[in-house]
């Protein structure tokens, strides 16, 4: 069974997010989406909320599944079973950095490969860090954030102050 692990922060999960993952599921058998927690990075939104996002904008895709790991995404990998990661490439300085990783997580994950997927034009402006600069500032983010998320997203922002 071909098993690849998306990893990220998904704070929040973006357009750009769901079309890489779109395209990489004709590629494996299951694909999962894995938050990668980091102590020393602060989130906008905490692990539980980019969770359950997660959970509602692929809720019914049987080869989906959402999880969050600890520590080495390698090992993440390694304990769920993955022999590949799957990362989205925007740009030349997206590549530069995930160039590095890739190379270090072939040897930490024992041959561990890299799939990569470029962004289509209509989302390569899109990230994480710009729908959080959107939200903190008070504007729409939904045209960046897919649509099941319009209205939780809104909703999580007023009960939050953000506006
Ligand atoms: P990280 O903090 O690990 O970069 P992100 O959640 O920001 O986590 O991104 C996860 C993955 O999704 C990365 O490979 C990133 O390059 C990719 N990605 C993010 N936004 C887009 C987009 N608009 N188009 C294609 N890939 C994207």
């Amino acid at each position: 069974m071909k098993i690849a692990v998306f990893p990220g922060s998904f704070d929040p999960i973006t357009s750009g997010h769901v079309d890489i993952v779109a395209r990489a599921l004709p590629l494996f058998d299951k694909l999962i989406i894995g938050i990668g927690v980091n102590s020393q990075k602060s989130t906008l939104f905490d692990l539980e909320q980019r969770m359950q996002w997660l959970s509602e904008v692929f809720k019914g895709q049987e080869n989906v599944e959402i999880a969050s790991f600890e520590n080495l995404t390698a090992h993440f990998c390694r304990k769920v079973g993955a022999r590949y990661l799957l990362r989205g490439l925007r740009n030349a300085s997206d590549f530069d950095y995930e160039k590095t990783i890739s190379q270090l997580n072939s040897i930490v994950g024992d041959n561990l490969d890299t799939v990569f997927l470029i962004s289509r034009p209509q989302f390569s402006h899109i990230s994480s860090t710009i729908v959080r600069e959107i939200i903190k500032g008070g504007g729409d983010a939904s045209p960046f954030i897919p649509s099941a998320l319009h209205i939780p997203v809104q909703t999580y922002v007023e009960r939050n102050g953000f506006q």
